[in-house]
């Protein structure tokens, strides 16, 4: 899907222009549109100017056909201020994205996806439901043939840039099926009758995104709107899976390195009993531990990333080991980071305690860390077939 391949030194201006833009324009609002549950709506759009709303989509699309690498870098650079700009510049790439840019239409393509990047709409994908998780293929939304189209009925649960979306990616089974077979894709517009939304507040973290129930009850959708083939719409959600994982484990190290760097900026400042708290060997050991585990992630992010540019379509293995490594590392420095500042850890005056808010969500998207850790396991006990 990825055209334009950056050398390191074109990647290093990349990463400095969003480190720059980060700095300048998100740092001094992020404290507070994160208290207030506010999406940064004009900070994501203003990130279609440079190109990274649409950092992976191909340029016929409207993108800039980046690399995954590069990709990935951005992803985490623009997440050590805010993961959630991280998460709506990824979005087009990947969970609303991806499964029309591998199965969609040319006319859903240029209709969705080129708005999208543009920063003209936002989207959203609802594959999780009430009662169905992690076992997608549970999903108990029905979709029935009338002329014209096909009636959803049915609720999704906790869907991202629910009140800001255009438009969702969503899933229905043929009324009758069961499992995988007959799990059909549909893009729906948020404006369609029968369309209700209800938003969740006063969430742990992620406040910023909006994230809720999606209500369809009986809503008429165009056969023109379906994405693939009837039957098609599970592998049209799974298109979209390692790239979503490869975002995931990329926000997750921008929130452990700002953690890190929190850390060592406070660590470096306190003076608890005539020395710097830094000079304390177990405040030292937490660092380090931070610095292992930036550093590590960052390697298995890349080699998931490698594995994207070099035409692997689904690296699941390393999509697990990146997604769960990145977020634990990111549980892990978000604690340490807190436990370092004291006190000052919990108070709004520092941002740790909101990166500790943010980093158990990590752990619980985008696959549970238990899934991610049984299917590793099986990839080395050979109950799984390897990829990489
Ligand atoms: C902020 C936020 C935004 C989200 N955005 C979206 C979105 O845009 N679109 C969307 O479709 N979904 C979204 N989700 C939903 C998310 O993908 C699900 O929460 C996730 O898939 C887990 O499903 P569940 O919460 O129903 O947990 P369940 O599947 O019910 O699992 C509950 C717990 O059971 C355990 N468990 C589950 N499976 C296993 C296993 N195989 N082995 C061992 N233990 C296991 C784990 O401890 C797990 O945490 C979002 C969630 C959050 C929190």
């Amino acid at each position: 899907m990825s055209t334009a391949v950056l050398d390191s030194r074109e990647r290093a201006v990349l990463i400095e222009s969003a480190r720059d833009f980060a700095r300048k324009e998100v740092a001094p609002q992020v404290g507070t549109y994160d208290r207030e549950e506010r999406l940064p709506a004009d900070l994501i759009r203003a990130t279609a100017g440079p190109g990274w709303l649409g950092a992976a989509v191909p340029e016929q699309y409207g993108g800039s056909g980046l690399d995954w690498v590069s990709f990935a870098s951005l992803i985490e650079e623009l997440s050590r201020v805010c993961h959630i700009i991280g998460l709506a510049v990824s979005m087009p790439s990947g969970l609303v994205g991806g499964g029309i840019l591998r199965y969609g239409s040319e006319a859903q393509k240029q209709t969705y996806i080129r708005p999208l990047v543009a920063g003209e709409t936002f989207a959203g994908a609802g594959v999780t439901e009430p009662g169905s998780g992690t076992a997608v293929a549970d999903m108990t939304t029905t979709c029935r043939h009338i002329d014209g189209g096909y009636v959803i009925r049915g609720a999704k649960a906790w869907i991202s840039m629910l009140e800001h979306a255009a438009w969702f990616l969503t899933f229905a089974r043929l009324e009758g099926t069961t499992g995988r077979q007959g799990v059909c894709a549909f893009v729906v517009e948020a404006d369609s009758d029968g369309l209700g939304r209800v938003p969740y507040k006063n969430k742990l973290g992620f406040r910023p995104l909006s994230t809720g129930d999606l209500v369809l009850d009986d809503v008429f959708v165009p056969a023109a709107n379906r994405v693939g083939e009837e039957g098609q719409g599970y592998a049209v959600a799974m298109a979209a899976v390692e790239t979503g994982r490869l975002s995931v484990a990329a926000r997750a190290l921008g929130l452990a390195q700002a953690s890190l760097d929190a850390s060592v900026k406070y660590a470096t400042e306190r003076t608890v009993m005539g020395q710097q708290i830094g000079r304390y060997q177990l405040v030292q050991g937490k660092i380090t531990e931070m610095v292992t585990g930036v550093e590590s992630a960052r390697h298995l992010i890349a080699d998931l990333a490698a594995d994207k540019d070099a035409g692997i379509e689904r690296p699941r293995r390393r999509a697990s080991l990146a997604k769960m490594h990145a977020s634990n590392v990111a549980m892990a420095a978000a604690t340490s980071a807190v436990q370092i500042h004291g006190a000052y850890g919990i108070s709004e005056d520092y941002p740790v305690a909101r990166y500790f808010r943010d980093a158990k969500v990590f752990q619980i998207v985008e696959g549970n860390n238990e899934l991610h850790t049984a299917m590793i396991a099986e990839y080395a006990l050979g109950y799984r077939e390897q990829d990489r």
